[in-house]
């Protein structure tokens, strides 16, 4: 099934049901707690807090999704990208746990043929009543697991509703991992479709306080997961909603790593539809979520062995491929190739200085916090990439005393204490290799860098 039928089959599912199919707010997320739209029910927040009342009880989206977080992930997982297509069905105070489990497993079994077989069920640890719902349903005790808060507990980040969640997932066979079930980490058990049981209220302090009046009804279902079932490939990559892509890049690069090369492809691909909702590169919040994006796919290629501009030509492959379903895309087609150029070309310069330092630095082993930040701060090359080739030559980067540097800069760049060589210097002199946790020092980085360097 191609990834055009997956959305029209769940949209058509629930209208059927009542359902009003809502259109997919920007990424520019419209909740301001968020910088970026990561799921369906962002613009639906108000609703649930009982903030505004819709005129609608039931709704459907097709949600452009961004998930930042998962950076790291891409090309290293089978199912993880940066931006994705999520599909929803979504109760304000009207059906709740019933209905959602029934229609799902309608849904995924009749109207996408899934095997019934091949279904696991996660459901939250004290959830008894998902537990029998899915029973009756048909799925087999053995095939439903009980999972903590951690993984099938959600609450908004904020005081307000909250509540289990149940998720299907699909055995892909032993030749992906061990069995054992969804609760094992792994490649094997792709989770596909997540429900969540909205019917608490907890406090500032994650403490349950008591039950929602209107119980409400969220799920997120990722189309580029489902097709890696329903097109039976091997990852995300080869889907038909990136393979095309994928293909661009692995022709300008005439091969080459596998994971660069789906890097290259998601971030390309993540950056056109960024530009295309009006985000344009810049230093702090979404403005560098893009350029980070952007930068690290030029950086990719250059590894890959391509010197010249690979951008315009892949953000074209991006429209060309999603521009029917996201017209948003070709009317931005000009400004997304201007963006995307102006960007490479700049960012060459800075890649060609600040790869010949990196590379010394690494060559003779003296790859300091303070060399690193200097190539950032002097050169405006990006840490990550620091990271990234470091990790490459087998090396670590401290990535505390990095950030103690950054923020000292801060400091020192708000008190007007600018003059270089005067101040204090934390972590200048730390030894450089030490053990570096890539995610951590991501969010680290993120946070600082969210306001501005
Ligand atoms: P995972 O555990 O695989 O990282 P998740 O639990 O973080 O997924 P949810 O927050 O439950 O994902 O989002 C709902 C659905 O969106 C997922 O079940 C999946 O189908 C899809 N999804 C989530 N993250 C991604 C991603 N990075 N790339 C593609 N699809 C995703
Ligand atoms: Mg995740
Ligand atoms: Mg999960
Ligand atoms: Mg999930």
């Amino acid at each position: 099934m191609r990834s055009t039928q997956i959305r029209s089959t769940f949209l058509d599912f629930f209208t059927a049901r009542g359902h009003r199919q809502v259109p997919s707010s920007s990424l520019v997320s419209p909740d301001p707690e968020l910088l970026l739209t990561n799921a369906g029910m962002n613009q639906f927040k108000p609703y649930y807090l009982g903030r505004t009342t819709p005129d609608f009880r039931r709704a459907t989206t097709l949600q452009k999704c961004a998930r930042t977080g998962d950076l790291d992930n891409v090309g290293r997982t089978a199912r993880h990208v940066t931006f994705f297509e999520m599909l929803g069905n979504f109760s304000f105070g009207d059906y709740f746990k019933e209905e959602t489990t029934a229609w799902a497993w309608e849904l995924i079994t009749e109207g996408f043929g899934l095997p019934r077989d091949r279904l696991w069920i996660t459901v939250y640890e004290d959830d008894d009543e998902a537990e029998r719902l899915w029973r009756r349903l048909g799925v087999p005790g053995e095939r439903i697991q009980r999972l903590g808060k951690a993984d099938n507990y959600w609450s908004m980040g904020m005081a307000g509703p909250c509540g289990p969640s149940s998720e299907i997932h699909y055995d892909r066979g032993p030749a992906y991992g061990p069995g054992g079930g969804p609760a094992v980490d792994g490649e094997r058990y792709l989770e596909l479709w997540n429900l969540v049981f909205m019917q608490d209220v907890r406090d500032e302090d994650f403490r349950i306080v008591g039950e929602l009046p209107a119980r409400s009804i969220d799920t997120g279902l990722g189309v580029d997961r489902l097709a890696i079932v329903l097109q039976d490939v091997p990852d995300i990559f080869h889907t038909d909603l990136l393979l095309p892509i994928l293909e661009t890049v692995r022709e300008l690069a005439g091969g080459g790593d596998d994971t660069s090369l789906k890097i290259v492809a998601d971030h390309a691909r993540a950056a056109a539809f960024l530009i295309a909702d009006g985000v344009l590169p810049s230093g702090d919040g979404r403005g560098y979520v893009l350029r980070r994006l952007l930068r690290r796919a030029i950086r990719h290629a250059r590894l890959l062995g391509v010197d010249e501009a690979v951008l315009p030509a892949l953000t074209g492959a991006v429209v060309d491929l999603h521009g029917t379903t996201w017209p948003e895309l070709e009317t931005a087609r000009p400004l997304i190739e201007k963006v995307v150029t102006a960007e490479e070309e700049g960012f060459a310069r800075t890649l060609r200085q600040g790869s010949r330092i990196l590379d010394t630095a690494i060559r003779e082993r003296r790859l300091s916090p303070k060399v690193a930040f200097d190539l950032h701060d002097t050169y405006g090359f990006p840490f990550d990439l620091t990271v990234d080739a470091a990790r490459a030559a087998g090396l670590t980067v401290d990535e505390d005393a990095f950030a103690a540097l950054l923020a000292e800069r801060r400091r020192r760049s708000r008190s007007g204490r600018t003059e270089p060589g005067r101040g204090p210097r934390p972590g200048s002199g730390t030894t450089a290799f030490v053990g570096y946790d890539a995610t951590r020092a991501e969010a680290r980085l993120r946070t600082i860098l969210r306001d501005g360097v």
